[in-house]
C-alpha cells in the first residue's frame, strides 16, 4: 500500500554528493525526489491477527504543507485498504517503526472531525521512541505531529513494546537508534510468499542506501546508523533474506547476496526474486 511525496534529495543522502545520487533518484525543480511510503499488512494463519505496519503519511495536511512535500492526493489509508479488498476493521495491530510523520501520519483521517483511522486496532509503539516523539530534540521537532499522538492517546489503544516483547503475532521485533530513539525493525521469519523479511523502513529507506555509508542527514546518530545496517546485512545474508525499501518510489525490496566481497543486499521484489537491469 503507497502514499506519494517528495523530500530534499540532499537531505535524503547526507553528506553523498548530488552527482552520485542524482543518477538513481533524479531530483525535480525543488531538488525534491519523488519517494512512497510503502505499508506492509501482514496476515498470521495460525492466529487470524492482520498487522498493519506503518500507515504511511496520510492526507490530513494543509495546503502549504502539500506544496512543500509534495504529497499526492488520495484516499485516507483504510479506503487504501477498502480499495485492496481488505476491510479496515479487520486489522488488529498496527506497529509503527516510530512516530515521524512520513510514518504515523495516517493515524488521524483527513475530515472535517479528525478521527482515528484503526479505534479498534492495538497501536505498538517502541517504549523510549513515544517518550522521545511527546520530548523531541531541537533537530527532529519538526518531524512529529503532537496533535495526533495526543489524539492517538486519548481516543486509542498503545502498547507500549521493549526489545524481548512479542510485537505481533507472526512478526518479531528489534530496535535501533541511529534513525531515532528506539526504533522498531519488524522481522517477519515465516512467509508463506518468500524469504524472510525484515522492515528497517528510514535504517534503509531506498535502494541508494543500501550502502552503509549512504545515510540520511535527518538522522540523529549517522554513525550509529550506518553500523546498525552493516550489522543487519550480516544477519540477512546468514539467512538468505531480505529488506522492504519502505521509501524507494520503484523497487520495494533488496535481498542478501555475496558476490565474493562480503555480503550486500541487491534490489529485488519482495518474493525474493533479484532484479536484473
Ligand atoms: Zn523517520
Amino acid at each position: 500500500m503507497l502514499s506519494a511525496f517528495a523530500l530534499d534529495g540532499g537531505a535524503m543522502h547526507g553528506i553523498v554528493p548530488k552527482p552520485l545520487w542524482e543518477r538513481v533518484h533524479p531530483a525535480d525543480a525543488q531538488n525534491r525526489i519523488a519517494l512512497v511510503a510503502r505499508a506492509l499488512l501482514v496476515d498470521d494463519a495460525t492466529s487470524g491477527a492482520r498487522t498493519l505496519i506503518e500507515v504511511g503519511a496520510g492526507q490530513r495536511w494543509s495546503p502549504k504543507e502539500r506544496a512543500i512535500y509534495g504529497f499526492a492526493p488520495g484516499p485516507d489509508v483504510p479506503d487504501l485498504l477498502r480499495l485492496a479488498g481488505v476491510d479496515p476493521d479487520t486489522v488488529t495491530h498496527v506497529v509503527l517503526t516510530h512516530l515521524h510523520w512520513d510514518h504515523a501520519g495516517g493515524l488521524v483521517l483527513s475530515g472535517d472531525e479528525p478521527a482515528l483511522a484503526f479505534p479498534r486496532a492495538e497501536h505498538v509503539i517502541g517504549r523510549a521512541c513515544l517518550a522521545h516523539a511527546e520530548h523531541p530534540n531541537e533537530k527532529d521537532a519538526g518531524s512529529f505531529r503532537p496533535d495526533d499522538l495526543a489524539r492517538l492517546r486519548r481516543d486509542g489503544t498503545i502498547r507500549l513494546w521493549d526489545e524481548g516483547d512479542p510485537l505481533a503475532p507472526g512478526v518479531t521485533g528489534r530496535l535501533a537508534h541511529g534513525h531515532t530513539e528506539g526504533q522498531i525493525i519488524p522481522w517477519i521469519l515465516e512467509r508463506d510468499d518468500g524469504p524472510p523479511l525484515a522492515i528497517p523502513t528510514d535504517l534503509i529507506p531506498t535502494r541508494s542506501h543500501l550502502k552503509p555509508g549512504w545515510v540520511m542527514a535527518y538522522d540523529n546518530r549517522p554513525t550509529v546508523t550506518a553500523a546498525e545496517k552493516r550489522a543487519l546485512i550480516g544477519e540477512l545474508a546468514a539467512i538468505g533474506g531480505g529488506v522492504v525499501l519502505y521509501h524507494d518510489p520503484l523497487v520495494e525490496a533488496a535481498f542478501a547476496r555475496d558476490s565474493g566481497r562480503g555480503p550486500e543486499l541487491v534490489p529485488a521484489r519482495l518474493d525474493g526474486s533479484m532484479i536484473t537491469p
